[in-house]
């Protein structure tokens, strides 16, 4: 039988396995060869079920004496199907072949090592050098377990605390998310109770601005008529303030009594005071025009408030009197009705007389005042007597009775004429 050499892997030096494959049998040599050499062309992990375990079982001393192949007497005791398929870390097993044991420091020195390209097979010095490797490695390995475990357990317990807070802090937050929800509840309750009360007043806002709009409609429309009739106002109030400035530069008197003469005939108001045997006129137009001197007399008294004495005038158209403030007294017709010439023609005369005195006391009155007036004839009220005292100074009676017509209608005329400069001098007055 011709030994099998093979080369170490490790060192490079050869193997004799002579005296080692002489005590197996040629089968299982071949079988134990052809396990080697397959196992390097194997994938790592997988296992080998040739050969029959009992001639294999071996442990780590026999191998390193020799490679004997001598089987230990209580090996027949070892389960035979299980030696050769596990690959078991630490110390060697007497259920180990060596042919599992190399495959075993092959892929463990593969696994763990993965710098050093260690092929099988290699000797038994190698394979001492590397199990020492290994058992370093392990126990480094082992180390780092217990550490790794260790750190394992303060990371679970730190995990665990700090998972515990965050728990007890979710729980907080729980509680407090809850308290808050029913807030907001609470909040949405009084929030609709407020929307419910701010439609209800919206409602009621609508409802007065619509009242609003109406009033406001209302007064607009009152102002528009209001303007019309401040602008009708204004016209008005223009249009008597030219009237009243028109009537501020017009004496009543002025316009009220009108005296001029046609002729040697004085005319009041158009009626003509007197008569000439030329010139006819009614006397109806005398009656009417001793009316409005009356009446003329009477306003001039009463503006410069002056009461008569003796007599008490009463302007009356074609109608007036003087009645006398005696005891007795009596009705002076200012008037002549034709018929009845003859039987008034005493009391027309009367009245005349007394209507002389009347003017005198005006005449008299108004000289005592500011500006006094200044009459151009003078007026004798005993005698019943106007004086011409400017230019011939001549006596005209104004009774009819022993009198012609031409100086009665003279001293009617000049009568007039006196009364004409008392309308101008009241009308000064009354612009003072
Ligand atoms: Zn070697």
């Amino acid at each position: 039988m011709s030994s099998i050499r093979f080369i170490c892997q490790g060192c490079r030096q050869p193997m004799k396995l002579d005296q080692f494959m002489g005590t197996l049998d040629p089968e299982t040599t071949q079988e134990s060869a052809a396990s080697t050499f397959t196992s390097a062309q194997q994938e790592p992990g997988e296992t080998l079920e040739h050969g029959p375990p009992a001639r294999a079982e071996t442990d780590s001393e026999k191998l390193r004496d020799g490679a004997s192949c001598s089987t230990h007497p209580g090996d027949d005791k070892m389960p035979r199907d299980s030696s050769n398929k596990f690959i078991l870390l630490g110390k060697f097993d007497s259920a180990r072949t060596l042919t599992n044991i190399q495959k075993t420091i092959r892929d463990i020195s593969d696994i763990l090592t993965g710098e050093k390209d260690m092929d099988h097979p290699i000797c038994e010095d190698c394979t001492d050098k590397l199990l020492e490797q290994i058992d370093t490695h392990l126990v480094i390995v082992e180390s780092e377990n217990q550490s790794y475990k260790y750190w394992m357990g303060r990371i679970h317990e730190e995990e665990t605390k700090t998972l515990q807070e965050e728990l007890e802090g979710l729980e907080l937050e729980e509680a407090r998310l809850v308290q808050e929800l029913k807030e907001v509840e609470k909040n949405q309750e009084r929030i609709a109770e407020d929307l419910e009360a701010a439609r209800a007043e919206t409602k009621m806002l609508d409802q007065q601005d619509e009242q609003y709009w109406r009033d406001y409609s209302y007064l607009q429309w009152q102002h528009l008529e209001l303007q019309d009739e401040l602008e009708s106002m204004k016209n008005q109030l223009r249009h008597a303030q030219i009237q009243w400035g028109r009537l501020k530069k017009t004496s009543v008197f002025s316009a009220t009594f009108e005296i001029r003469h046609d002729g040697p005939v004085g005319i009041i108001n158009n009626f003509r005071l007197g008569c000439l045997p030329t010139t006819p006129v009614s006397w109806k137009e005398i009656n009417m025009a001793w009316g409005q001197t009356a009446l003329l007399l009477l306003a001039l008294s009463n503006k410069i408030g002056l009461e008569f004495q003796r007599y008490r005038l009463i302007p009356c158209g074609n109608r007036s009197y003087l009645k006398s403030l005696t005891d007795d007294p009596v009705q002076l017709p200012l008037f002549c009705i034709a018929g009845q010439r003859t039987c008034s023609q005493v009391k027309f005369d009367q009245a005349m007389m007394a209507f002389l005195d009347c003017m005198q006391q005006f005449k008299e009155e108004a000289e005592k005042a500011k500006w006094g007036l200044c009459l151009p004839y003078r007026i004798h009220a005993e005698s019943g007597l106007m004086e011409d005292s400017g230019s011939s100074g001549e006596f005209y009676s104004i009774k009819t009775h022993l009198n012609s017509e031409e100086q009665w209608t003279k001293a009617l005329k000049l009568m007039l004429i006196n009364f004409k400069y008392s309308l101008a001098w009241v009308s000064l007055r009354c612009q003072e």
